[in-house]
């Protein structure tokens, strides 16, 4: 096939833009961005080697190259990994799939403005791409292990690319920086091979896989003679191995960042080691922004694994449970088997064993981070709340889950809107208060104007925000904290326990009495709208609520079924009326005539649109209120 020019995907034009066009804090990012691409590579090769042994095509020295030349003004990096076919260049280089990047793209998108670009390539790093920081022309020439055909592909980074096939010999992927003139002297120069040597150091030393480079050598008898030396440039000692007081914050930021693609330094870092029945070493974080395809089915969870420091496996999904889906790490432990299918690793008791201690120092940890630092913790749990959340309601049936995770749970209460703990809650309920109240809709705004909020607040009443749709489920799945039931101040069976509510309950029982007649006609004017018409003494200045049945769908669990497209699970809704309200008397009056059916329709459209609920007949109400008006 002869040469082809193709265009880049737009979002990647985009990018190339910002990258060839800005002026960087960290020009020197490209080396490990291309370094840590190498390794992967030959991850990635290695793996497949594991089934398929004709793959290494009789070499299985792994090894990165680096050659800075200060005559050509290039840098390149070689590597005998997986390499790439043609259709792979073209798909992995000319188009943005990697989520890293794609986070890039959206912050950029969210700050609205193209000049914060730099500093974020600066801290960030955008994998291949970074290559266009230093270079003017970037050629990469790639053979597939197993494969014949090579091929060269080349860019100046400006919206086009050519690809063409070629000769390789070895298999894997070089890459040839032509440097921009800036690069090749003074300060930042990359084809100094000291320099370069420092910056692999700095970026790169626990690379698993040799990095190499040539080193001029001064001759022992000749001292006017030098010879070229290859010397491996990295320690290679995995980070996870080494003295936890040695390494530091910014070493565990790099490595996370780059052997698990995040673009951002991780919110926590649990680095721990074990000996005794079972020994291992994890490294493990919690990313600071949670994956976007977190919650859904293609989000693959899982932790690497490695058997004494030699990759084994990557998203190894037996070590956490579900609700730990947002942890990334590793795991190495020397009493694992090398090649070990993911059916025999689940039933592993190694494994099992592992996990398990794993959850509960993580559990640990964040326990503390709850305690000592509750800005964390809340940061935390703005991003991975729901997973426990979910967690919780997935296990109702054992409640174990709900066991280990009902003392991690935050949640807005009426207290100035902060954050509490369920048991920070229950030290604070009142003396004749045994249940937990709370109250749900989609923002505390909307919560706080309940009508059922008034009393509440009156008798200063913590009560519990339930903003996020599974929040009930959740709390239903609880069933109870501390032996304190939960109260929804939504459902038919709320009721305050003071002595004073108490009188005003059983004044609201006598008045219930002398008006069956009314209630029951509004319940026949509203036909199967409603379950019940009630007469409550939960209200204060409001005239109307809506309520559930005490069992079943809450108003705002219908609403979650809805939106996920199931109808069917309805709350039963029960119209309920303060007989001290003025509207009462007034309903009393209209009972038996012509008006009673269009009042009892204004209630009803009232109690719903304080739920936020648009009526069916919007229309009709809206007609009616403009008759009302001019009446
Ligand atoms: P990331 O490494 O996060 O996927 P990059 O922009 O660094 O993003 O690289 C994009 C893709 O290009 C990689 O996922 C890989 O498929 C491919 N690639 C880059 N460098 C190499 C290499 N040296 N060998 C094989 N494939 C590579
Ligand atoms: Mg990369």
């Amino acid at each position: 096939m002869s040469k082809e020019t193709l265009e880049f995907q737009a979002e990647t034009k985009r990018l190339l833009d910002l990258v060839v066009n800005s002026i960087y804090t960290n020009k020197e990012i490209f080396l490990r961005e291309l370094i840590s691409n190498a390794s992967d590579a030959i991850d990635k090769l290695h793996f497949e080697s594991l089934t398929n042994q004709d793959i290494l095509e009789g070499n299985s020295d792994y090894e990165i190259f680096v050659i800075p030349d200060s005559e050509s003004k290039t840098i390149t990096i070689s590597d005998n990994g997986i390499g790439m076919t043609r259709e792979e260049v073209i798909s992995n280089i000319g188009t943005i799939a990697k989520s890293g990047t794609k986070a890039f793209l959206e912050q950029l998108k969210e700050k609205d403005g193209s000049n914060n670009g730099e500093e974020l390539i600066g801290q960030f790093g955008v994998g291949f791409y970074s290559a266009f920081i230093v270079a003017d022309t970037v050629t990469l020439v790639t053979r597939k292990a197993g494969q014949t055909s090579a091929f060269k592909w080349e860019s100046d980074g400006t919206g086009e690319f050519t690809i063409e096939e070629c000769e390789k010999e070895s298999r894997g992927t070089t890459i040839t920086l032509h440097l921009k003139k800036e690069f090749t002297e003074g300060e930042d120069n990359f084809t100094n091979t000291y320099d370069i040597e420092r910056l692999i150091k700095k970026y790169s030393d626990y690379i698993r896989y040799p990095i190499k480079m040539n080193f001029e050598v001064k001759d022992k008898d000749d001292k006017d003679k030098t010879t070229i030396e290859v010397r491996t440039v990295n320690s290679m000692k995995p980070l996870w191995t080494r003295n936890k007081s040695e390494i530091k914050p910014e070493e565990y930021n790099d490595f996370f960042k780059h052997q698990f693609h995040e673009w951002e330094e991780p919110l926590e870092v649990y680095h721990t080691k074990a000996e005794g029945t079972i020994e291992y070493t994890a490294l493990l974080c919690i990313p600071k922004k949670a994956s976007m395809d977190l919650y859904y089915s293609n989000y693959e969870p899982g932790l690497q694994l490695y058997a004494r420091h030699v990759f084994v496996m990557d998203k190894c999904k037996d070590f956490l449970p579900d609700y730990l889906r947002f942890i990334k790490g590793l795991v190495d432990s020397p009493d694992l088997p090398l090649n070990i299918s993911r059916e025999l690793l689940q039933q592993s008791r190694e494994v099992r064993k592992i996990g398990k201690a794993l959850e509960k120092n993580i559990l640990k940890q964040l326990n503390k981070m709850l305690q000592n630092d509750r800005d964390k913790y809340e940061k935390f749990w703005a991003e991975y709340g729901k997973s426990f959340k979910i967690g919780i309601y997935n296990d109702a049936f054992t409640g174990k889950t709900a066991e280990d995770l009902k003392d991690l749970l935050i949640f807005q209460t009426s207290k100035e809107g902060k954050f509490a703990t369920l048991s920070e809650y229950a030290s604070r309920m009142k003396a004749d208060q045994d249940k937990i109240y709370y109250a749900s809709a989609k923002d505390v705004a909307t919560i706080e104007k309940l009508p059922q909020m008034e009393l509440l607040r009156d008798r200063g009443i913590e009560v519990v925000y339930l903003l996020d749709p599974v929040d009930e489920f959740t709390l239903e799945a609880l069933h109870e904290y501390d032996g304190k039931h939960f109260q929804s101040i939504s459902r038919e069976d709320f009721k305050l326990e003071d002595e004073e509510s108490k009188a005003e309950q059983k004044k609201v029982e006598d008045l219930t009495k002398d008006n069956e007649t009314v209630l029951k006609d509004v319940k026949e004017a509203l036909k199967d709208k409603v379950t019940d018409v009630k007469l409550t003494s939960q209200l204060k200045s409001g005239a109307v609520c809506l309520v559930t049945g005490a069992q079943g769908p809450s108003l705002n669990m219908e609403k979650t079924f809805e939106a996920m497209n199931n109808p069917f699970f309805k709350a039963s809704k029960i119209l309920e009326i303060n007989p001290n309200h003025p509207i009462f008397e007034k309903l009393k009056n209209v009972h038996g005539t012509d008006g009673f059916a269009d009042f009892c329709d204004l209630l009803y459209c009232q109690a719903l649109l304080i739920e936020g609920i648009l009526p069916d007949n919007h229309v009709e109400l809206a007609n009616k209120i403009a008759n009302l008006m001019t009446k």
